[in-house]
Order: structure tokens, then sequence, then C-alpha cells
């Protein structure tokens, strides 16, 4: 049995932003299901939604700041978290990296310079709790100190390092260095400088024993200049210890013959029990019911990573089809603005809901016959495994996660019971719209279309998998 201690800042259901919290709110779990001893660690934000019970463990002393750790559980979960208090730096309302009008808290280098801090006392076995990891698991630039600073300790545990995003990178200005007390050996070009600034994703990069990301095409992707952010050099120098691992997906809380949120469930042996859940769809939007208009759905983060502009450019085209298109999501203003023009104009056609809503989003996955990820890049990504999960086809474009998990519609992987989805390449409109039309004509001859229901189905995205891979990293190191 191995100690591992993880090191994120978001978990979900106690606190999520984006797909971080989902993957540190699954894996864990699913590593402590194969029999591992493992620990979350994670800052006490005030809007943590704490359900099991909380102990005072300690108090550890770094930086001349006394820090308590407490400790409580991950709901329907043996999983213990770890949460570092400090109320000047975290009890605050807001998300973890940004306050209730969107600004990024302006001590964010202090703030997750801390919890780095206490994560490797608790990594040293210096912080009273009698439990020394073998494997210290961090998760994106917040925790990228972490890797940087046990490389200092005599006899650390392994770090393993997880890029989520490679878009986020935590770039502080050199100040940030006397202000968080970086000690001197790590600040060069070959640490955690970047370009004269302080980075904390750098510190993971460098200094972790092993890199990983959310799916294998990602690993190759970030060495390249167009999804390294300028750090595809050092990656592709550390290529004998970066590897991707496929997330996997809740697939109790996804799970169409059981989902609550849903008008209808249903398996892959009674499709025909779907339509309900397309009618509760056109009629929660207002759009004409009718079971015949294939039915086109996009749930996301508006923001360009997404491919949002490559969509408002296909809508005008895709209103001559036979179609119908709604939309879940929120993000950048200007998109938001121009998705709702559209709506307006074409009030028979296209529907949209700007907002978080999580029970509409199991609706429109269960309801709609195509679900559109037309992303520029995708370190994993999820809706495509929920979709398929749900019979829904996707359409993604080739890209990371996106590339591994869809099998594209062609002949022969029709013969093979592959074909799960619609894959283009280009990040075009033209290629998209292609993929598009594809999709209808696919959807015209019925049995195709739910072989490839079934395929997409019968899939498994199981977190177990992905743990299975996990533990063996951790087992070679
Ligand atoms: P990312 O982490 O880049 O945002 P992912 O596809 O990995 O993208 O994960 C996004 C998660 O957030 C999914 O669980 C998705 O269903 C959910 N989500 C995103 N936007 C919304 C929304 N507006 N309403 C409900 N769920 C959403």
């Amino acid at each position: 049995m191995k100690k591992i201690l993880f090191v994120s800042s978001e978990v979900h259901p106690l606190i999520k932003t984006g797909g971080l919290a989902d993957v540190c709110g699954s894996l864990p779990k699913a590593i402590a299901e194969l029999s591992q001893d493992i620990k979350l660690i994670l800052p006490r934000y005030q809007a943590l939604k704490i359900t099991e019970e909380i102990r005072f463990l300690c108090t550890v002393r770094v930086d001349n700041r006394n820090v308590n750790i407490l400790e409580t559980r991950l709901p329907d979960s043996q999983v213990t978290v770890l949460l570092v208090d400090y109320p000047s730096y975290f009890n605050f309302p807001g998300n973890p990296y940004v306050d209730e009008l969107g600004e990024p808290w302006p001590n964010n280098a202090e703030r997750f310079g801390l919890f780095c801090r206490i994560a490797v006392e608790v990594a040293m076995d210096r912080a009273h709790l009698d439990w020394q990891p073998d494997i210290v698991h961090c998760n994106d630039w917040q925790t990228g100190l972490v890797p940087a600073l046990l490389s200092l300790e005599y006899e650390p545990p392994k770090t393993v390092f997880t890029i989520h995003n490679m878009a986020y990178q935590g770039l502080f200005p050199k100040t940030a260095v006397y202000d968080l007390n970086i000690p001197g050996r790590l600040w060069h070009i070959a640490g955690l400088e970047f370009f004269d600034m302080l980075s904390f994703i750098k510190g993971g990069l460098v200094y972790a024993d092993f890199i990983t990301t959310v799916s294998p095409s990602y690993a190759l992707e970030i060495q390249t200049a167009e999804f390294g952010y300028g750090l595809e050099g050092l990656l592709a120098a550390r290529n004998a210890s970066l590897g991707g691992i496929i997330n996997g997906i809740d697939n109790e809380h996804w799970n169409p013959e059981t989902d609550p949120y849903i008008a209808q469930t249903f398996t892959s042996k009674n499709l025909t029990k779907k339509r309900l859940n397309k009618t509760q769809v056109q009629e929660y939007f207002a759009l004409p019911v009718n079971e015949k208009i294939l039915l086109f759905s996009l749930i996301g983060r508006l923001v360009e990573q997404k491919g949002i502009d490559l969509l408002v450019e296909c809508l005008p085209e895709m209103m001559t089809m036979n179609l119908q298109f709604v939309l879940l999501g929120s993000g950048d203003k200007a998109y938001e603005k121009q998705l709702q023009a559209l709506a307006k104009q074409y009030p028979e056609q296209i529907a949209i809901k700007l907002g978080y809503d999580e029970a509409l989003a199991h609706v429109i996955e269960a309801g709609s016959d195509v679900f559109l990820m037309p992303s520029k890049f995708e370190p994993c990504g999820l809706n495509q495994m929920y979709s398929q999960r749900y019979g829904t086809i996707p359409i993604v474009r080739k890209t990371g996660g996106l590339a591994d998990t869809v099998t594209d519609t062609l002949p022969e992987t029709l013969a093979l019971g592959t074909a799960s989805g619609l894959v283009f390449t280009e990040a075009s409109a033209g290629a998209l719209l292609e993929a598009i039309k594809r999709a209808l004509i696919l959807y015209s001859v019925p049995s195709t279309w739910k072989k490839m229901q079934v395929n997409a189905m019968s899939k498994d995205f199981s977190w177990q998998r992905s743990a299975e891979q996990y533990l063996a990293l951790y087992d070679n190191l």
C-alpha cells in the first residue's frame, strides 16, 4: 500500500471552477478504491461546501505565519481531506482565484505560495501528523512550488506533476521571489524564472520526478510551439519523464440508466426512449417539438479555447439545414452577445441559456442527437465522454483528449464497431460545417446512426482504468 499526498487547489464537490475539480474529486477516490492510503490537501476557502465533520489537527509555522491544518472527509468516500486554514488569505467570498468581480486576488502568489509551503511540511512529515507520503501528486500551477521546494529537502518523497491546462501558468512579477522567500537556488532560468517572472508551473515542470497530462495527444502537443506557450523546449527535454493519462468520468453521476435529472432513463438496448429527452429539451428551450429534426447542442465555457468563434461563423449556414441548436454556457461577453443575436434572428432553430446549470447540462446531454466540441485545444475534455455515454454523437476537432476519446465514423471504423462520433482536423468553420453535413447524412440512415450510438455507449470511460495507470506510474517511481 502506498501513501499518497494529493495536492490541488479545487476538489469537487467541495469547490469547483472547472474540470480540474472534477478530476481531483474523482481520481483520489478511485485510487483509494485500489486500496491505497491517499490524503488530499486543499486551502480552506470560505466557499467550501463541507458536509462532513471538521477536526483541528495542528498548527504549523512557516515564513513567520501560524497556519492551522484541519481535517475532514471527501463526501461519499473514505478519503481524508487536509484543509490549510489561513483566514487572512482564504476566508473570503468569491472563487479560489478571483474575487466577486472576477479580478484575480492581488495576493495570489502569496496565497498559493503558502499553500505549497504547507504541503511541503506535510510531505516531509513535519506537521505532527505521523504520516509521510511515498508520493506527492501535484496538480496545475497552484501547486507548482511543491516539487521545487521538495527538491531541496533530504530524501523527499517522489513527486508527480499533472498538467490540466498549459494555458494557465501562474506567472508573477519578480518581486514575488522576495515576498515568498524563494530560495536562491531555485531562481534561475533552468529553475523558476521565466522571462524575468516567477513561474509557478515551472516548479512542477522542472523539478517533478514525472510529469503527466490528461491525454496522450495533449502530452505530445504541449511539446510544440502552438500549445507549449514558450515551455515546449523544456517539455521536449523532459520527454522521457512525460506522459498522458486520459481522465475518467463519474459513471454514477453521468449514467443514462439512473440519471434523476432527465425525463426518461434509457440504455443502449432501448434507445427509442431517448426521444422523450429530446422532447424535454425542445420544450425547455421553446423550440418546435419534432422528433425528426436533428438536435445539436454545446455546453461549456464560452472562450476562444472552445472554438466558439468557429461555431458563430457556422450558425447562419447551419440554419439552411433541417436542424436545431441549443447552447448552455457563459464566458466572454462578445460571444454571449453574438449568440443571443443569432437566437433572436432564428427563434425556431436556435436557443441559448447563459449561465451555469448542472441539471440542465444532464438534460441536454441526454436529449440532443449531436454534441459540438470544435475546440482549438482540449487537454482532455469531459463533455465528449458524457455525450458518448448518453448516445449523443460528438463532433470534435482532432486535438488533445478529443482525438483520444472519439473515433471518427468511416467505413472501416463502422465495420470494426468502433465508430462513435465525427472528427475534423482543420480549425476552420468550413471543416466544422463539413462534419455537420456528414452528421446529417449519417442520421438519415437510422441503422448506421444506431450503431454509432451503441458503440459510443459501450466505451469504458471509468476512473478505475485511469487510476490503475496512475498507480502503475507511482510504482515505477
Ligand atoms: P473545461 O475544464 O475546459 O471547462 P471540460 O469539458 O473538461 O472543460 O469540463 C467542463 C465541465 O464543466 C463539464 O463537467 C461541463 O459539463 C461543465 N460545464 C461547463 N459549463 C457549464 C454550464 N454552463 N452549465 C453546466 N455545466 C457546465
